[in-house]
């Protein structure tokens, strides 16, 4: 059990940037967060038990042993034809666990974002690509497009720890920074305390024309965009010797066309380096979706979406997708693996529901089977790998509820 007011660092699993520098004192199995961003400190602190945690399996709205839980999922799984996991978010030895209790069974495995996933994977495959790390978009970069409003939001800190960051290696002036889309007052107001800010309320739909328009020899408008606004942004592009492109693939899922927007940005960045140095930088979402597609690729070769099946892992991006399938009644049994998700998960009626979640999980209606699971980084020990992928953090665990890990039960299971 974890002492009293003991001071602790967290490795934060909550969002794709791991941030290893969290503070948080710790009272037996409680956590103050010393944060002094307010967003990340409240996302972290959502995680603490409260009354409504559950720390023991249920079977519907009936608390049962693990034993039990672990047999009645036993019954379930032999009775039943298709099953699909689907990850939430889970560290390195969940997805590991996932994998070979998949390949044991004959199982589907997808993450609720892959669909994400694929919009940046598929200009990888099709076309040109230059990516680059956090540290480097930190020390060398002056320029950064910022495309989509959620960013800031969903990397929390971002501006501290990347763009806007007092230790820069190399860089003594301020970035410039262009955004581009619908961005909050308040997010440019902060923004500006750490960088120059151009802020272009455009249609990403338009993205391939305002990239075009940006070209020294283009005069070409762009639709809303003014024309001294536009001169303005092509001096600073001009002048920029090391241009960085960033974006959450999720920000454009409103936008008609989002694989053309990131195939746009690549393009972009790929033409630029004839001439200057430049780099994308997307960013993953939030839940360990970089550990899962890493894991996943170097155990399978491919990053999602796969089925094991006749001795192997086969891939296919649509037959394989979650939501395909359980929209069109494919799987019967789906086991949701959720340990760092805030959202209430999505449970459909036509299946039987297993899920092994966090204490504080939250359903649309209440699972076959519950077991609780230790959080990555809070119960337990483990490894997740940073949005950039050149990063693999080990993560702490600071309190001690003893629940078991997600390997634990997988492990079980197989
Ligand atoms: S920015 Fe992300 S990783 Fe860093 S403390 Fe906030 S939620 Fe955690």
């Amino acid at each position: 059990m974890a002492s009293q007011n003991d001071n602790k660092n967290l490795v934060c699993p909550f969002c794709s940037l791991h941030c290893d520098d969290v503070s948080v004192t710790t009272d037996n199995n409680q956590y103050k967060v010393n944060e002094s961003n307010n967003v990340c400190a409240k996302k972290i602190d959502t995680y603490n038990l409260n009354n409504k945690s559950m720390l023991l399996p249920k079977k519907g709205a009936k608390v049962v042993s693990l034993s039990s839980a672990l047999e009645d999922i036993r019954n379930i799984i032999k009775g039943h034809n298709e099953t699909l996991i689907i990850n939430h978010g889970v560290d390195l030895s969940g997805v590991r666990s996932m994998l070979n209790f998949a390949s044991q069974k004959n199982y589907i495995i997808d993450h609720i974002n892959s669909k994400f996933l694929y919009q940046n994977i598929g200009v990888v495959q099709r076309t040109g690509y230059m990516a680059t790390s956090l540290t480097e978009a930190k020390n060398r970069a002056d320029v950064v497009m910022v495309f989509g409003n959620q960013i800031f939001d969903k990397s929390p800190r971002l501006l501290e720890k990347v763009l806007g960051a007092k230790n820069s290696l190399y860089m003594k002036k301020k970035k410039e920074l262009i955004l581009i889309g619908d961005f909050s007052e308040n997010i440019i107001k902060e923004i500006k305390k750490k960088c120059n800010v151009t802020n272009v309320k455009l249609d990403l739909d338009l993205t391939n024309d305002f990239l075009n328009a940006t070209s020294l020899d283009s005069s070409e408008a762009v639709k809303g965009l003014k024309k001294s606004k536009l001169s303005n942004i092509k001096n600073i592009i001009n002048k920029s010797k090391y241009l960085v492109a960033i974006w959450l693939a999720s920000d454009f899922i409103k936008a008609k066309n989002p694989k053309k927007i990131i195939s746009s940005i690549s393009k972009y960045i790929v033409d630029r380096n004839i001439l200057s140095r430049a780099a994308c930088m997307p960013i993953s979402g939030s839940l360990a979706d970089a550990t899962s597609s890493q894991a996943l690729t170097w155990t399978t070769g491919f990053s999602s979406r796969i089925k094991h099946s006749e001795g192997t892992f086969k891939h296919d991006r649509n037959a394989f997708d979650s939501k395909h399938l359980i929209d069109n009644n494919n799987v019967d049994v789906v086991i949701h693996i959720s340990t760092i998700s805030p959202d209430k998960l999505k449970l459909n009626k036509n299946v039987k529901n297993i899920v092994l979640g966090h204490p504080n999980t939250t359903f649309t209606m209440a699972p076959d089977i519950f077991i609780p699971v230790g959080i990555p980084g809070i119960d337990y020990e483990g490894i997740m790998f940073r949005t950039d992928n050149v990063v693999s953090v080990a993560l702490k665990s600071i309190r001690g509820i003893k629940l078991p890990t997600t390997q634990n039960i997988l492990d079980k299971l197989a």
